[in-house]
């Protein structure tokens, strides 16, 4: 790859919204929109939209377009054009021969109730990898093994960075997630690794996104530093849950949003943003101008979730 630097040189401020194309877009994904855009637009940033449709059996027709219009008719305006994950395989292959060449990774044939029956008789935590196949060596020409997984080796270092809502947080990979999946036995590159290759390729100096993937970044950031990529700066809006304590999203039966200024001065007070009120503005651009003016990230609460009514 052309760009790799371990810092991002004299780019700013680039920030994005990364949105599954697996249904419309519901309250809990505008709040990350929303955040992400006013930060990065107060310090003068560009925002870029990428669309993760990695896992295609997730993909749900036309919900990329929907999603699209639906950020549109709220006001949103994006830099540079759309970019999919499905259009940069190449990418993430490169990047896989590159973890394969520094031995980092190893083929797994392991199906959960074997991982399952391993833990049982061991004394790691439940749901970490217990290392059956660490002992296993990968070949870069991964497609020849097309019933195995890869995964990555991890070491026993504390990854720690400062989040930007959540305050400080680390990790010790091996402890307390284990060698983790980056290309998986149905032939897909995993989240991690995808999220982590998509970043740099745009630049992405500020990600803003919701807490349920707090405990991916020390995963992505420890991918960034094998890659020799610069990190990235991080920030993990709470979650919306329903009063049954459910995540917005699909399964909880999320609606789609609706693109009102009632709707944007809601997410707006999610976000601790709470001076606003739906008659001091004339119109959506008022909204957007004054939330850019006044985004403070300090404000937005320091918590995993809150509960919404919408
Ligand atoms: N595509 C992911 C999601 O919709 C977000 C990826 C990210 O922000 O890193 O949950």
């Amino acid at each position: 790859m052309t760009l790799k630097k371990t810092n991002f040189g004299k780019i700013k401020y680039r920030g994005r919204f990364a949105p599954s194309p697996s249904g419309e877009l519901h309250f809990g994904s505008l709040l990350a929109a929303m955040a992400s855009y006013a930060d990065a637009r107060h310090f003068n940033g560009q925002w870029l939209l990428r669309i993760d449709d990695i896992d295609q059996a997730r993909v749900v027709a036309d919900s990329d377009q929907h999603i699209l219009s639906t950020l549109e008719q709220c006001g949103f305006e994006w830099d540079e054009s759309v970019s999919y994950q499905s259009q940069n395989l190449k990418h993430y292959k490169m990047a896989l021969k590159e973890l394969h060449q520094l031995t980092v990774t190893y083929l797994c044939s392991c199906s959960r109730k074997q991982i399952q029956a391993a833990l049982e008789n061991s004394h790691i935590k439940n749901g970490i990898y217990p290392g059956t196949c660490r002992h296993k060596t990968s070949q870069a020409d991964h497609q020849q093994n097309r019933d195995h997984a890869i995964r990555l080796k991890v070491s026993a270092d504390e990854v720690c960075f400062v989040d930007l809502i959540q305050g400080e947080y680390s990790q010790n990979l091996q402890q307390d997630i284990g060698d983790f999946i980056i290309y998986r036995k149905d032939q897909v590159f995993s989240y991690q690794l995808s999220v982590v290759i998509d970043d740099f390729q745009s630049q992405i100096t500020h990600i803003v996104r919701g807490y349920d993937l707090l405990d991916s970044t020390p995963r992505q950031i420890y991918l960034q530093q094998l890659l020799g990529y610069p990190v990235a700066q991080y920030a993990h809006i709470p979650l919306a849950v329903t009063e049954e304590n459910l995540k917005l999203s699909k399964l909880s039966q999320a609606k789609k949003v609706d693109c009102n200024l009632e709707t944007l001065v809601q997410a707006a007070r999610f976000l601790g943003q709470n001076t606003l009120d739906t008659k001091d503005f004339d119109n959506k651009s008022d909204f957007w101008q004054y939330l850019v003016t006044n985004w403070d990230i300090n404000k937005v609460p320091r918590m995993e979730k809150q509960m919404i009514m919408v």
